[in-house]
């Protein structure tokens, strides 16, 4: 498989949307003003899913000696996680706005699409920190089931019609989107100590200047 070596410190994995699915559009992030896709090779991929607790470290193993044995497989997965990348990513900056119908259509056929296709069996489990997750065990191809979790993660969002809490962080020039879960609903940055402080500072220049 060829192995993008490129960047000796991968860029590290935000995990602050509060859903899974926009965790999954922030890997597609911007960083010092730089757009980096934090899951450029199915080996990054499998390490989100490992980070964002989807999958345990024995899968992630077996994900990534399959990879080697099935390049074009590991690709086809990659694609596909893109596609609904985008998919979703549309979905949380137009599913709420004068657009959100056309967008929430246009993303379920995409979701139903993804879930027609996927075969295997749904099986709930506890975790070592016993905490209880579902689970999709595909049949057949191995990759075929990576997605599901995050199609699940997104059809909660629809079933809970919780899209009037999914927001852009404030930051400028920052693209990342999250679920708004505090009571008050206020929260307008991705992290306080990333956008959030940048923004006091720059009110605070402001005031002085
Ligand atoms: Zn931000």
């Amino acid at each position: 498989m060829p192995r993008a070596a490129a960047s000796p410190t991968p860029p590290g994995f935000t995990l602050l949307g509060g859903r899974l699915w926009l965790d999954l559009v922030n890997t597609d992030d911007v960083r010092q003003d730089v757009r980096v896709d934090t899951i450029g090779e199915f080996d990054r991929f499998v390490a989100w899913l490992l980070t964002a607790g989807v999958i345990d470290a024995d899968r992630a193993e077996a994900l990534q000696r399959r990879a080697i044995e099935q390049p074009s497989g590991a690709a086809a997965a990659l694609v596909e996680v893109r596609r609904l990348r985008a998919a979703l990513r549309a979905l949380a900056e137009k599913g709420n706005g004068a657009s959100a119908t056309a967008t929430r259509e246009a993303t379920l056929a995409e979701l139903n699409r993804i879930l027609s296709r996927a075969v295997g069996t749904r099986r709930i489990d506890r975790t070592e920190e016993g905490r209880y997750v579902r689970r999709f065990i595909p049949v057949g191809d191995a990759f075929g089931g990576l997605v599901i979790p995050i199609v699940e993660s997104a059809m909660d969002s629809f079933v809970r019609g919780e899209f009037d809490r999914i927001r852009a962080c404030a930051g400028r020039r920052c693209g990342r989107h999250f679920a708004d879960d505090t009571r008050s609903r206020t929260r307008r940055w991705c992290e306080m100590r990333g956008c959030g402080n940048r923004a006091k500072a720059r009110r605070r220049r402001q005031r002085q200047g």
